[in-house]
């Protein structure tokens, strides 16, 4: 009595005086306190509050009132404490429907959505039927875990009982179609409904766009501007779905109309537009949010970040990063830490990657796992497997991914030994390895000529490991056996994967038949990659040059003319050079950049003398139908060129110049390259999508194989 009492002078407290002072004697008998108790759980918010009547409750003996325990269950719902919902049932002498579907409400409300389904089937069992509420409130539970029969049975239960008209039942009904992936049924049942709300239009809505139907979602979105105010959710729902076909065209179609909605101000919506443009690589879009949002937060500052790395712009994405640590409300978090290091590893930026490792330890977060795995990465990527490696032997606690990270550095020096010691070692560690690994040790197999050790473990990856091998893995043990010219063992790997082949595993496979001449089967091959993959470049390239190594002059000019006819896609080539801490991008054929008159000079004299030493153009390379002249002064011009002849300017004679390419390069740059490091007596440390080739005096480490 005395705990009732303090709990009673709180409340009237809380409340401010909108209840009269109470005292316990106050209440005349049982029905009264009852109903009494049920106006207050009503006002109740905190959990705290609700304990304390709970508690009177039991010691009281009310806990026989079906109604009061009800309404606790409903107070305890409201803060979400599924727990006590659970306990206050158990205790219900004599539950009724009510006190069932507060419960299974609970359950959904809080993604318990087994339990959900449990209890309403043990429900149905005590001969309880269902009304609107109950099967709303399981509806969801039904959709998550795409209880198709269920689901069906529920709608012609719903049919039967001839309440076909309940917002809440139908919008649940669209809305569980949708998560079946059934937008034609959610249509129907959207469709007969007499009244709809913004949680039917939003369900109808998800619907489509969950589901790819991404114009039928906009017309929908059109129609319900019109009818009523759309929520945040119904144009998040709209962007994602914009965001998942990763047309352009749709993309801005929608800014367009979330901007007509006036939605665009809010910071979810805004976030996620940034995210859209990002992923469709229109970062200046991006950008143009990001600079007009009021509240800036560590998501939208780290969303930024990522969108300069993965554009490779790392001056911005520098500039950000330093804007960013500036900025007093924004706390630095791994995440943005990782983005950036990343931005490092990808551009090979030293001296910037050693800051933001200074940063690490002044924060105190190199313990963190995920983080020390992009510290040996950014290491390993900038030519810098020593200290890669020191830094793993300094880590208190390694995961998989650290472990990966080394492997795949060692792989992308050529060190195949040391990468499989690696890898030894790990699982002697009792670690486990992962998809990643076994990715990073093939790979490091392949470029180290390990051609049995890499088959070895390729063979017992199920065994062993139990991994499958996905596409990255084939396309690793193709290529290894493509180096060893055992062409025909990597075409039977093909014939037998439990996949279709992807083009990584083609890709590998022509690259090898143009290494050892193999020109039948270099044309099945491409025949595939264009059908997989018609509007990429590199491969009617590739295939051009084996009919020109054998000297199959109507193959090369069949192959040309189905280029020609064929709208190619190649991503830019982009090369950087970090020279003083700063970083340098050169794009080919970029004769606007602000250095490039400075850089024509020089590159003309190079070119002068190389081909003094003997170098000739190969203009095989390049997939333009132009003139001869042309495509030599395209090849003059590839980013890798630009990049190293900046290098070659602006540093001292015998320094080593280091350049970091986006894609692999081309066979003109190779050579090219040889000549450079043997005329000006300079190691050229070039890394390109798969590895790092080291030219010292004419020669390459990769033995021209890449
Ligand atoms: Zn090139
Ligand atoms: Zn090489």
């Amino acid at each position: 009595m005395i705990r009732f009492s303090s709990l009673m002078s709180s409340f009237t407290w809380r409340q401010n005086g909108t209840y009269p002072k109470f005292k316990i004697s106050h209440i005349p008998d049982f029905n009264a306190t009852e109903l009494w108790l049920v106006s207050i759980l009503q006002r109740l918010k905190e959990p705290k509050l609700i304990q304390q009547v709970h508690a009177h409750i039991v010691v009281s003996g009310l806990f026989r009132s079906t109604r009061l325990c009800n309404r606790l269950m409903n107070s305890y719902a409201s803060c979400r404490h599924i727990g006590e919902i659970n306990k206050v049932f158990c205790f219900i002498e004599h539950k009724n429907l009510v006190s069932w579907t507060i419960l299974i409400n609970g359950f959904t409300k809080n993604g318990f959505f087994v339990e959900a389904i449990e209890k309403f089937g043990q429900m149905v069992n005590c001969g309880l039927m269902p009304n609107a509420i109950t099967i709303s409130s399981v509806l969801p539970a039904v959709g998550k875990l795409r209880l198709i029969l269920m689901g069906k049975s529920l709608h012609c239960y719903w049919v039967k009982q001839e309440y076909r008209c309940n917002v809440f039942v139908q919008s649940g009904l669209v809305h569980m179609y949708s998560k079946f992936g059934c937008p034609i049924a959610a249509r129907y049942v959207f469709d007969s409904m007499s009244e709809r709300n913004a949680v039917s239009w939003n369900a109808i809505i998800f619907g489509y766009s969950h589901n790819g139907m991404v114009e039928e979602a906009i017309g929908l979105f059109n129609l319900m501007r019109r009818s009523l105010l759309m929520d945040t959710f119904t144009i998040m729902s709209l962007v994602s779905a914009a965001f998942g076909v990763g047309d352009l065209q749709i993309v801005t179609q929608i800014h367009g109309l979330v901007v007509k909605s006036g939605h665009d101000k809010s910071q979810p919506v805004e976030t996620r537009l940034m995210e859209m443009y990002i992923d469709v690589n229109f970062v200046d879009d991006a950008y143009c949010i990001f600079f007009e949002m009021s509240v800036k937060d560590v998501v939208a500052w780290t969303l930024m970040l990522t969108g300069f790395v993965k554009s490779a712009n790392l001056s911005m994405a520098v500039e950000h990063f330093n804007q960013m640590m500036a900025t007093e409300d924004v706390e630095l978090d791994s995440v943005a830490l990782i983005g950036i290091l990343s931005g490092c590893s990808s551009s090979g930026a030293l001296q910037q990657g050693r800051r933001v490792h200074a940063l690490v330890i002044k924060i105190g977060i190199e313990g963190d796992t995920f983080l020390g795995s992009s510290i040996i990465d950014m290491y390993a990527n900038c030519a810098k497997l020593g200290d890669a490696r020191r830094f793993f032997e300094g880590m208190a606690v390694k995961d998989a991914a650290c472990w990966n990270a080394l492997i795949a550095g060692n792989g992308m020096h050529g060190y195949g030994n040391d990468a499989v010691h690696l890898f030894q070692e790990m699982q002697d560690l009792g670690i486990d390895p992962n998809e990643s690994t076994l990715v990073s040790v093939l790979s490091a197999c392949g470029h180290g000529g390990l051609v049995e050790q890499g088959l070895y473990i390729f063979d017992n990856m199920v065994a062993r490991w139990n991994l499958f091998p996905n596409q990255k893995h084939y396309a690793c043990v193709v290529d290894l056996l493509g180096r060893a010219g055992r062409l025909n063992d990597a075409y039977s790997v093909i014939s037998n994967m439990h996949l279709q082949p992807g083009v990584d595993v083609y890709g590998a496979l022509l690259g090898a038949c143009k290494a050892h001449g193999n020109i039948e089967l270099g044309v099945e091959v491409s025949q595939r990659l264009f059908e997989l993959k018609p509007e990429d470049a590199g491969y009617y390239v590739l295939l051009s040059n084996i009919y020109a190594l054998s000297g199959n002059l109507e193959g090369v000019k069949s192959t040309r003319s189905l280029l020609r006819s064929t709208a190619l896609k190649k991503d830019p080539g982009l090369s950087s050079v970090e020279i003083n801490g700063a970083v340098y991008t050169f794009m080919a054929s970029e004769k606007d950049h602000p250095l490039y008159p400075e850089i024509s000079r020089f590159l003309k004299d190079l070119i002068f003398r190389i081909q003094e030493e003997g170098y000739v153009p190969d203009t095989k390379s390049v997939y333009q139908d132009v003139a001869e002249d042309l495509k030599k002064d395209i090849l003059y011009h590839h980013s890798e060129k630009l990049a190293i002849a900046f290098g070659l300017m602006r540093t001292k004679p015998g320094a080593i110049i280091r350049v970091t390419k986006n894609l692999r390069a081309c066979n003109d740059c190779h050579s090219s390259c040889k000549y450079i490091s043997k005329v000006f007596g300079r190691a050229l440390v070039i890394k390109d999508k798969n590895r790092f080739h080291v030219f010292h005096d004419g020669n390459c480490s990769c033995g021209d194989y890449w």
